[in-house]
């Protein structure tokens, strides 16, 4: 039978730092089995308990009592063993009844697993920094200059579930796509990407910047050996405030940072602004026209005073009116406090 046959699914858990297995599995076997399968009996303990950890399909959460099948799990596929470590509430996990020691025991047995910086440094240039994904178009950065694949991060602001150190990311205006060049024949490199200009790889080696706007990425070098305000791909102009370095230091992400928050308090400032003016236009709060008319005028009561109430007696309404109006007469849609409005139709 179709629906039988068996799916081949590679697992892996750099939490719980376990060797990764390459498994053949039956399509109904559900993940909380396929868990403890894979898990040590030894690993287990009234700390770790099996529901502290959970089964990720590229970044995305699956449930436990999910069969391989009803989860989408399709065929070569590659799970990540997570450890929850964000509980809390509403993810059906931690339970607030485990003890910190599971926590606590996790770190423990990370730390003599010494982390290679020079692998720490590739991994932040090769995958996402959500959900450790190996770097695949669409891809995204933030404002701060982290990169991620759109996916996952645009699921996670959707479930509310991004981690605090993301927490600056409170809207699809806070990613900026960006275009990275493929290494062509990049089968063999962990590297896949590089400057279009330059040639150098996008692994960690070099300062990368990519520029808001049309999005490309290009080495520092080559916009520093090209002085240019154009763009070296697609010639489109931008300024230096569009420049977001790409995993820069502690310094430039301080310095993105004070950016980003110098933006959305001028961005506060001009809406609060125009929510004023909107309020003070009585029936059109929500009108955009009737706030920018009413701003315009800078007198509420004018917009509601009607040129024909102090019509000369013998004057036609429609020619009178028309001194008042726009000389474009064809746009009904506007509402009815609104100028462009023959008032010969009220
Ligand atoms: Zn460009």
């Amino acid at each position: 039978m179709e629906s039988q046959k068996k799916l081949r699914v590679f697992v892996r858990s750099p939490d719980l730092v376990l060797p990764s297995r390459a498994l053949t599995l039956a399509p109904d076997l559900t993940l909380r089995r396929l868990k403890l399968a894979f898990l040590p009996q030894s690993l287990l303990s009234q700390a770790l308990t099996i529901d502290s950890l959970y089964f990720s399909l590229n970044g995305k959460p699956l449930p436990d009592d999910s069969s391989l099948a009803a989860a989408g799990v399709p065929d070569f596929s590659a799970l990540t063993l997570r450890l929850r470590l964000r509980g809390g509430g509403g993810d059906g996990g931690a339970t607030g009844a485990e003890s910190r020691d599971c926590y606590l025991n996790m770190y423990a047995i990370k730390k003599p697993d010494k982390v290679d910086p020079n692998e720490t440094r590739l991994s932040k240039w090769t995958t996402c920094a959500l959900s450790a994904e190996p770097l695949s178009p669409p891809c995204v950065i933030d404002r701060l200059g982290n990169l991620f694949n759109k996916e996952p991060l645009v699921e996670a602001l959707l479930h509310k579930k991004l981690p605090k150190e993301f927490s600056h990311v409170r809207g699809l205006k806070d990613m900026i796509p960006i275009h990275l060049t493929p290494i062509p024949s990049a089968a063999v490199s962990e590297t896949k990407f590089q400057c279009p200009i330059t040639g150098q790889e996008f692994n960690g080696k070099y300062g990368f910047l990519a520029i808001r706007g049309c999005g490309h990425v290009l080495s520092v070098k080559a916009l520093k050996e090209v002085k240019s305000s154009t763009c070296l791909v697609c010639h489109k102009e931008f300024s230096d405030m569009d420049k977001i370095v790409i995993n820069g230091s502690a310094e430039e992400v301080r310095v993105l940072r004070e950016k980003m928050e110098e933006e959305r308090g001028r961005l506060k400032v001009r809406k609060e602004k125009k929510v004023g003016a909107c309020l003070s236009g009585t029936k059109h709060a929500n009108d955009e026209k009737g706030g920018i008319l009413d701003n315009g005028k800078k007198d509420g009561r004018a917009k509601r005073f009607k040129a024909v109430d102090v019509m000369p007696t013998h004057a036609t309404k429609e020619v009178y009116a028309s001194i008042f109006t726009s000389s474009k007469k064809s746009d009904f849609k506007e509402t009815f406090t609104c100028r462009s409005l023959p008032l010969g139709r009220n």
